[in-house]
């Protein structure tokens, strides 16, 4: 779990409701082991959302949150359904061997890190979590489900496999979340979810969070959600205002040149580049480290091995350059990506926002770089209208004769620009660019 400082708390606020920079989580009236746990992590104020969220959850309201990753949902459900569960009164009626809140989530790292986060905030309250999650032997997770967990954090697939040999009992249930709604309906979850929908009682509390409302989350939500109440931080599918969104025009043989300049001469904390296919990650990997860059790659073919040490080296920043497909364009929480890069540009302009949403997280100062071929210009469009405002466009590298050889023609960011200081790997720009907003700057013609 992060810890934040005051500083970068401080700006949540410079972009959140007022009343909330005020508000202290005592008031929120959690329970003092939380509050403890709280404290240890760190956290000064509640986010807005949990402003929001945590005091409908410990009155037993259904949810519907619309929120951007980072900006501390999380805790927004772990604080009160922990509060729930370590409730005296109702842990003395806790039915042996069966899970009494479920979390599903998409994808296999997304459900780790909901679960480490359940575990620090819950460190002193005595609630057992526990994750499943396939691509690993089954054989710890049915040992610790059979040990008896208050709190089940799941992706779907496993969780079926599960209860299909007895080994996960869910028809206790009485807090339901699904996060990550909207990327667990992209990625086909939705038979699995109505399967495992069918085994939970009716009778419960359902905490919906997603951070986009398209009409079939709109649906599911209408299906499952009891008078919910709308829990909302920021404008649907707005990216974080601390980001700088820059888009390079290029064709698609100059794309790895100007990739691996951009890295090579800009300096970055850690930077996230999107591919589209499994097999174009691998390819750039390739190309970066040739170029003496060190970089890593992350998709659904790597083993749950490659993809864990891929990604513990990323958050050391021993690999500062993670090559990764929209495997990891959500929920992912990893402190202190200077740089999103859009190797290949999304067709779904939801997608570019939980993309961009790695950078600029709480509060922190991020930058957006696109490649953009002729052949990607109706996506650029269709990106443009949805985060109503037009990224900055970078040196024309088309119209300038394809790749200059004077790298600054194509690195228009002052921040970007080359520094006195190396750009060795894991080296960090200097920490008092935290917090900013990104300066107006200048296009370079
Ligand atoms: P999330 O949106 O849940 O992925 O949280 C994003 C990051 O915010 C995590 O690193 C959390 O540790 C951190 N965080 C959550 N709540 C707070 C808070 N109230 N104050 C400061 N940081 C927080």
């Amino acid at each position: 779990m992060a810890l934040v400082d005051a500083t970068r708390v401080r700006h949540i606020f410079a972009w959140g409701p007022r009343e909330y920079y005020r508000m202290q989580f005592e008031d929120l009236r959690l329970v003092e082991p939380l509050l403890r746990a709280v404290r240890t992590a760190r956290y000064v104020h509640p986010t807005p959302i949990q402003a929001q969220a945590i005091p409908l959850v410990l009155a037993g309201r259904d949810v519907l949150g619309c929120a951007q990753t980072g900006t501390g949902k999380t805790a927004a459900f772990a604080l009160p359904i922990l509060q729930q569960l370590s409730d005296r009164s109702a842990r003395a009626a806790r039915p042996a061997g069966r899970v009494r809140a479920l979390v599903l989530c998409p994808t296999r790292e997304l459900a780790q890190q909901i679960y480490e986060s359940f575990r620090t905030y819950g460190r002193h309250t005595g609630v057992r979590q526990t994750v499943v999650f396939g691509g690993v032997n089954q054989g710890p997770q049915a040992r610790a489900l059979r040990a008896g967990v208050d709190i089940l954090i799941a992706t779907p697939g496993r969780l079926l496999d599960l209860m299909g040999q007895g080994l996960a009992n869910i028809a206790s249930t009485e807090i339901l979340v699904l996060d990550e709604a909207d990327r667990m309906l992209d990625m086909g979850f939705l038979p699995d979810l109505r399967r495992i929908l069918t085994q939970v009682p009716r009778q419960r509390q359902t905490l919906l969070f997603s951070a986009t409302m398209p009409p079939p989350i709109r649906k599911l939500a209408g299906d499952i959600l009891h008078d919910p109440v709308p829990v909302q931080v920021a404008r649907v599918s707005s990216p974080a205002p601390s980001v700088a969104h820059w888009v390079y025009h290029v064709e698609k043989p100059d794309k790895p040149t100007l990739l691996v300049r951009l890295l090579t001469q800009t300096p970055h904390t850690r930077a996230l580049v999107f591919t589209r296919t499994k097999h174009g990650a691998d390819k750039v990997v390739k190309r970066l480290v040739k170029a003496g860059v060190p970089a890593a790659a992350l998709h659904g073919n790597k083993s749950q091995g490659a993809r864990t040490r891929a990604l513990g080296e990323f958050r050391s920043a021993q690999t500062p350059v993670l090559v990764a497909t929209d495997i990891a364009a959500r929920g992912l929480d990893v402190d202190d990506i200077s740089h999103v890069i859009n190797y290949d540009l999304t067709p779904e302009p939801e997608t570019y926002v939980h993309r961009i949403g790695r950078t600029g997280r709480m509060g922190a100062v991020g930058t957006a770089m696109s490649f953009c071929t002729s052949q990607d210009k109706d996506n650029l469009r269709a990106i443009e209208r949805l985060i109503r405002e037009p990224l900055r466009r970078a040196a024309d590298l088309l119209e300038n004769g394809g790749l200059s050889p004077d790298p600054s023609r194509a690195i228009p960011h002052r921040a970007l620009q080359p520094r006195t200081h190396s750009i060795l790997p894991g080296r960090s720009p200097s920490k008092g660019s935290r917090g900013r907003r990104p300066s107006p700057v200048p296009a370079v013609s």
